[in-house]
């Protein structure tokens, strides 16, 4: 009898989801919240995701435990996997965090008071103790939350030493090699242990980009702190994913120092961000493939495509940030991404998508792409 009554509310659930029967990939969004909404206004935009074919949510509602326990509950109600997303190295001003956390440039400048390109630039050293067991109590505290899945790192890295090719011109720069300007951290700690460590006064060298063990021990600085942080969730039974530049070797290593085939993630989220790198949805599927061929089947990557939210303004639209893929392109990074070895896709974000988005996305989802590999 209990074996029946189990059955019935298995079909009952069944048919209640009736977009998620069908064969489909898995896709995520990267979404913020909540604002002002009310649980009710947030229910109802879950259940939207979730029938528009969303499995799951990297959600970015700040610091605070209490907002993910709240949003949570109405995601995991709607069927959604409920990620925290929680920007890492990038922290602005906070009682916590002392000044002298903030990594330092080429030139001795903090990223506290003279911050690279934009204001919000505040990176944390990653080298410090200090910054670990600040991050460690912070993620910690919000894997605790039991509706929470898991933590999404972002700005899991070192401030841009080069720009994507497409952001030269907002900038008004010209980023032909590495400057001192946007070249972190030579705070007295990282220089002082790397002498330690190599002999080599990083100071005194005329171009340290020259320097191999200098890039080398910056990489694994990053992925110290990461492999760290993993290890305090799955402590917790938790999962931990990341946010991460395309490649790693053609872009994440060399723009932003990440290493992260190294990273003990449970997946990646790579940003194949096409137009920030002036490349087509063609180009999406040769970076999943990179990063495929580097994890060597450790963990899933999952394709992160960036929407155009205007599309027919795209042509006339100077900032890339308004760029992004055109209803017409994002099928192709799709299907793309999945016959080059992604486990699904990540879109940023939901609300970029015109109903034409919409329309391509759900004849994309349900193709299966396996006899293509
Ligand atoms: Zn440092």
């Amino acid at each position: 009898m209990k074996y029946l009554t189990f059955i019935m509310v298995l079909l009952l659930l069944v048919s209640c989801s009736p977009s998620h029967q069908e064969y489909k990939i898995p896709v995520y969004v990267w979404l913020s919240g909540p604002g002002e909404a009310t649980d009710d206004e947030i229910n109802e935009q879950f259940t939207d995701l979730y029938a528009k074919g969303i499995d799951g949510l990297m959600y970015n509602g700040g610091q605070n435990p209490e907002t993910y326990r709240r949003v949570g509950r109405i995601a995991k109600k709607a069927g959604l996997e409920f990620y925290a997303w929680i920007p890492t190295l990038m922290q602005g001003k906070n009682s916590e965090i002392d000044k002298s956390w903030y990594a330092v440039n080429g030139k001795g400048e903090s990223a506290f008071d003279k911050p690279a390109y934009v204001n919000y630039y505040k990176f944390l050293c990653p080298n410090r103790p200090e910054v670990y067991h600040f991050l460690s109590k912070l993620y910690t505290s919000v894997a605790a939350v039991d509706e929470v899945d898991g933590i999404h790192l972002d700005y899991i890295r070192f401030p841009d030493v080069i720009l994507a090719r497409g952001l030269w011109d907002k900038y008004g720069l010209v980023m032909d090699r590495e400057y001192p300007q946007y070249d972190y951290c030579y705070c007295d700690q990282c220089v002082n242990d790397f002498k330690n460590k190599t002999e080599i006064d990083i100071r005194s060298v005329e171009d340290p980009s020259q320097i191999k063990e200098w890039k080398q021990y910056r990489y694994d600085l990053i992925t110290d702190l990461v492999n760290l942080l993993a290890d305090d969730i799955h402590a917790m039974g938790k999962k931990i994913n990341a946010a991460v530049f395309p490649g790693p070797d053609s872009v994440a290593k060399k723009i932003v120092r990440q290493e992260w085939d190294k990273w003990t993630l449970d997946a990646f989220y790579p940003m194949h961000y096409n137009d920030f790198y002036l490349e087509g949805p063609e180009w999406v599927g040769a970076m999943t493939r990179e990063g495929i061929e580097a994890l060597e089947g450790k963990a899933p990557l999952f394709s992160g495509l960036f929407i155009c939210p205007d599309p027919e303004k795209k042509s006339e639209e100077k900032d890339p940030e308004n760029h992004g893929l055109l209803p017409e392109e994002i099928g192709a990074a799709i299907r793309v991404s999945m016959e080059n070895g992604a486990a699904g896709i990540c879109l940023f974000t939901p609300g970029r998508m015109i109903d034409a988005h919409w329309k391509e996305f759900d004849k994309a989802i349900r193709i299966d792409y396996s006899d293509h590999k």
